[in-house]
């Protein structure tokens, strides 16, 4: 048997038997690798780094698109950075959002899942709603003058292309593109393999808003189990309404996801004391992680 051996951190690896390439190339910014996995289906993977599999990227793509959605509660404009397979883009457009714009530097990497991975967008590209651009996400931002109510970045690792969507000046971009309330939500890594990626993560957030907070998400092919997302605001407490607020924005929402309910979005930002990014806990400003709000 073949395997796909995936080593992110030293003196570990996590390996997933391949049953059949589908494709294996490099386009203009990274290699790209689809295979079948007898487990997880078919598995996307850019420079050597998993990416999603059919089997549990709801998980990902849900926690990352609702969360955010779902607490501001009445987006409009919704742009993704990143997120070429089109998993966020299906999650979005889930809502009554009126314009869902996705800006992905690689259109190798669109082509290539609307061709293997169709399910994961699922007619999501072809939604009258739907705007996909080709281009750097840090260029649009600086570009653009269109306001977004809910911005996503569902990005690569810091590392490569992805690197720049990590940086204090791509935030404080992003704050300037958000209407008042607007929220971002970014992914941040394994904390239990990266805590350092999560603290600076938050930290740059908090640069530009005045409530940053983690929440978690157990995806099983990110090595390192919990992976963490941050969401970001003008509040922390907006970032986690009460549960009857919720459960009331959620009717769109109903039977239609797999992974997110009310209740997860609430217990998503409960975090052990050794997950929890220090600054958070230390500054006597914050309102701590271990309080949870309302
Ligand atoms: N959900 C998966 C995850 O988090 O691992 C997949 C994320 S999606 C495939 C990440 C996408 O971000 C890639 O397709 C990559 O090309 C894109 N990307 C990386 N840097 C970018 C940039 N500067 N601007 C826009 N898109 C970028």
């Amino acid at each position: 048997m073949k395997w796909f051996q995936e080593t992110l951190y030293e003196h570990h690896a996590q390996a997933l038997s391949i049953g059949a390439v589908l494709h294996q190339g490099r386009t203009a910014f990274q290699d790209v690798l689809i295979f079948e996995n007898a487990l997880f289906g078919k598995v996307l993977v850019l420079d050597g780094v998993v990416q999603l599999t059919e089997r549990d990227n709801h998980i990902y793509h849900e926690m990352i698109a609702h969360v955010p959605l779902m607490a501001h509660g009445a987006a409009r404009d919704v742009l993704i950075i990143g997120g070429g397979d089109g998993g966020t883009l299906k999650e979005v457009l889930k809502h009554p959002v009126e314009r869902a714009v996705m800006v992905e530097i690689d259109g190798e990497v669109i082509a290539l899942s609307r061709r293997h991975l169709p399910a994961v967008s699922d007619g999501a590209f072809d939604d009258p709603r739907a705007s996909v651009l080709v281009m750097d996400g840090t260029r649009y931002i600086a570009e653009t003058g269109d306001k977004f109510d809910v911005i996503i970045i569902d990005s690569t690792d810091p590392q490569g292309p992805g690197e720049p969507l990590f940086t204090p000046a791509f935030y404080a971009a992003c704050r300037a593109r958000l209407r008042p309330g607007g929220m971002i939500a970014v992914q941040s890594g394994a904390p239990f393999f990266q805590p350092e990626e999560l603290e600076t993560v938050c930290g740059r957030l908090s640069g530009s808003f005045a409530g940053v907070r983690p929440f978690l998400a157990p995806v099983p092919t990110y090595a390192g189990g919990m992976l963490a997302l941050v969401a970001a605001g003008d509040s922390r407490d907006a970032l986690r309404p009460p549960r009857e607020v919720l459960q009331a924005r959620f009717q769109p929402l109903e039977g239609r996801t797999r992974y997110y309910t009310p209740e997860v979005h609430r217990a998503a930002f409960t975090l052990a004391p050794s997950f929890e990014p220090a600054f958070l806990r230390e500054d006597p400003a914050s309102e701590g992680l271990l309080k949870t709000g309302s």
